[in-house]
Order: structure tokens, then sequence, then C-alpha cells
């Protein structure tokens, strides 16, 4: 485990000066994307966010300024994807951090030769940052799980598996795009309670889920299996996620296999990746409740108990049509965290691979709808509204039960703890567009 260094250090300042009180992107985070500039046919490249400008890590590897494995880490980053940077592992990405943080800091010689290698934010735009082989994702929220399996199976909410395995589903990874996504309301069959047959119809409950996303980094080979206590040897970072979820398509097509066509028509990521090593100061004590069942061994450890979980709080917020033509603040909808998640990062990389499935770099596990235990922390709207029952009521006195055309979802998450420089994600958003005509027959 990278332990807290001087890239942690919360005195550290930058000569890009808005970094210093940047909410989300201080010297003390460095999180990595691949970017281009807007309405170019640029190529894509890694860079590494500072305050609001972007570090460009093709034009830093071609300088030839770092030295060793940082400079082989630059030059992994100049691609125009991450995968090649996330499969050289920790001790490499650690020493592209550092000389990045040397670099950046307040008074480094090399101030002025990388001042012309500064890509202002807003003058970006961004790409999926990786090849993302596969996606995973699971249900680590009891309190998500719980709500949810009383909407659909009220006598038997938590099924008996819940408190012994991390358990998931195999996603989709054509359909992951980067925070701006906007995709079409899918079709799909849904069945109503009160008739008999399905129909093909575009989907009326429409939801979102608050996730975060574990991005593999050094890859593993079939057969082999990855100890707990190595499992973050194996994550580059984490991202934010939206879980895009279709619920009358999931309620009809989910049982006995799981989640399939409700789940698989858009997922979105935010931008920015922020590494484990950034998030070493926000490390969270990991257990389970009391009374529940210890973990079985291999997902158990003393390291993972003392450490294993990441403090990160969740923000959700929604900017309907409405809001947008009146220019009216987007609604706050649910404040979470990620250490309620009742499995930690590591239990699920361990878990994963316990059966000798080989992990790639770059492969995508969502975490499930972060829920904490209070319904205003819910991560869905299914959760919000009861199921659909209770509509919820926005500031500009629209309501909702589930998602309408033009709503877009916008996400962010953030880290902050005494002693410390305060970091964020950046955010996701994604927009409903209208479902599409559906190919009438031809006869
Ligand atoms: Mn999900």
């Amino acid at each position: 485990m990278l332990e807290i260094n001087e890239t942690h250090d919360i005195n550290l300042n930058s000569w890009v000066s808005s970094a210093n009180e940047h909410k989300d992107f201080p010297i003390q985070n460095l999180p990595f994307a691949i970017f281009r500039r807007k309405n170019t046919e640029q190529g894509w490249r890694g860079g590494v966010a500072i305050g609001d400008k972007i570090l460009d890590l093709a034009l830093i590897s071609a300088a030839n300024i770092f030295t060793g494995e940082a400079q082989q880490a630059a030059m992994a980053a100049a691609q125009p994807t991450l995968n090649d940077l996330m499969d050289l592992g920790k001790q490499s990405n650690s020493a592209l951090r550092r000389a990045l943080s040397k670099a950046l800091t307040n008074g480094s010689a090399l101030a002025s030769h990388l001042h012309s290698m500064l890509v202002d934010q807003k003058d970006a735009e961004y790409n999926v940052p990786c090849t993302v082989g596969d996606f995973t994702d699971f249900y680590t929220s009891i309190y998500h799980a719980t709500a949810v399996g009383k909407l659909f199976r009220p006598d038997n909410p938590l099924l008996p598996n819940y408190k012994w395995i991390p358990i998931g589903y195999h996603g989709r990874s054509s359909s992951i795009g980067v925070s701006g996504q906007k995709f079409p309301r899918p079709t799909g069959q849904i069945k109503s309670p009160n008739r008999t047959i399905p129909e093909f119809s575009p989907c009326k409950r429409l939801d979102y889920e608050l996730e975060m996303g574990l991005f593999i980094g050094k890859g593993t080979k079939l057969g082999e299996v990855i100890h707990i206590d190595n499992a973050e040897d194996h994550l580059f970072g984490i991202c934010l996620l939206n879980d895009w979820s279709a619920r009358d398509l999931q309620a009809w097509e989910y049982q006995p296999l799981g989640p399939f066509l409700a789940k698989n028509f858009a997922t979105t990521i935010s931008p920015w990746i922020v590494t484990t090593e950034a998030l070493a100061p926000f490390r969270h004590a990991f257990a389970h409740p009391e009374g529940d069942p210890e973990p079985l061994p291999y997902l158990n450890s003393t390291k993972n108990s003392a450490s294993g979980g990441f403090n990160i709080t969740l923000d959700c917020f929604l900017e309907t049509q409405k809001m947008r033509e009146e220019k009216t603040p987007m609604a706050a909808l649910s404040r979470s965290n990620f250490k309620h998640s009742y499995w930690t990062a590591a239990q699920m990389i361990s878990h994963h691979s316990s059966n000798g499935c080989a992990m790639q770099a770059g492969d995508l596990l969502g975490t499930g709808t972060q829920s904490g235990p209070e319904e205003q922390e819910a991560g869905s709207l299914l959760e919000l509204s009861k199921g659909g029952k209770a509509a919820i009521t926005l500031p500009n006195g629209e309501t909702r039960t589930f998602l309408e055309d033009g709503d877009t979802v916008i996400m962010r998450a953030s880290c902050a703890k005494k002693g410390a420089k305060t970091i964020g994600f950046g955010e996701v958003s994604g927009t409903i567009l209208p479902s599409l005509p559906q190919p009438t027959s031809s006869q």
C-alpha cells in the first residue's frame, strides 16, 4: 500500500495559481484523463489536472525532462488511451506522480518550460480514458440492496448470500461514455402488473445510479488469484459512474439471470481518474456491522480492516429542461458516502479474481449504487420516490418519480479531512434524449 508521502503535503502550492484554492484539483490530487483541444482533430492523449488547467503528458513525454520510471510512465501516458500507463503498475505510476508534483510545485525550475504545455480545461474535450475490455457492476451498498429488495420482494428484501459474496454481474463496455454523454431513452419489453402479456415500449421508469468506478491497473493472467493484501496493487484509480437503469425492463427481465438490457444501453463516467495514491489520506477503517458474519478468509485481512475503505462524499443533482430554459440552478437530489459500502475495493478485486478470472488493465468495476443509511442518502430515484409511488418535488415546483426526456443528471465527489488538502473528482453528467422511433414491420 502506498502510504502518505510528500505529494500529499497540505502546505504544497503550485505555480499554476488556480490550483491552490481549487476545490477539485489542487497539486495534492493530480488525476489523469484522456483529452484534446475542443473542436479540433488533434490526437487524444493523456493529461493531468492542475487547477483549471491540464498538463499535456504527450508534450511532457516528448520533452524528455523526467528520468527513469517517471519518464517511462510519461511515455505510456502520452498514448491515446491510459491502458499502458495503468498496466505499468503502482511503483511506476507513483514515480510519475512524484515527478509531476515536483515539477508543478512553486519554485520548480521546470515552471517556465511546462507553462507552454498547459491547456485550459474549458478549451478541452475528453474521451473514455482507456479501452475498457470488461465492465463488471457490483452491488455493495447494503442500504440500496435492502431498499430495492423491499420493492421487488417485500417479504424477502436481502437474499441470504448478500453478507457473504460481493454480488455483481457482467455489464457491457460498448455503451460506456464519458461525461456529457447523451443517449435516447431505451425501448424494451415491459410487463405492467395489470396486464397478462408484455408490451414493447419506451422505458417509463428510467433511473440513474450513483456509483464509483474502479479502474484496474496492472493486469493478471488466467488462473492467477489476487490476494486481498495485494488487491490495490491492481487498482489504478477511481472515477464517478452513473449506471443508468430502466426499472420497468429490469423488473420483467431480471429473474433468473440478473440485469441484461435494463442496464447496458448507457453508462456514463467522469473523465478524471483519481489515483489510489491521491486517496491515501482519506482511507477509512472497514468492518461489517456488529452481528453480521466475518468475511471468509480470502476476503478478510488486518490491512483491509484497518484502512480498506475510502471516505468519499458523493453528491447527485438534477437539471431539467425547464431549469435550463429558465436558467434556475440545478436541484440537489442526495448526498451519500463511499465509506458506507458493505465491501471494500480490495474485496471486490480479490473476489473477482478468486476463481482465476484474468483482470486486464483498463477493466472497470462499478461499485453499485452507493446509498447511505438514511432515506435522503439514496443513490437512485427508485429509492427516493419509493418505487415511483411518492413523487419528489424539485425547488422550481416540478415533480419527478423517474427521469424525463431532457433531464441531465450530474454527480460529484470529494474527499475532505482535517490535516489533508481537500480533493475532488470533477463531475459526471449525462442527458436523456427522446426514444428513437421503432422500426416498423415491412408488411
Ligand atoms: Mn448499478
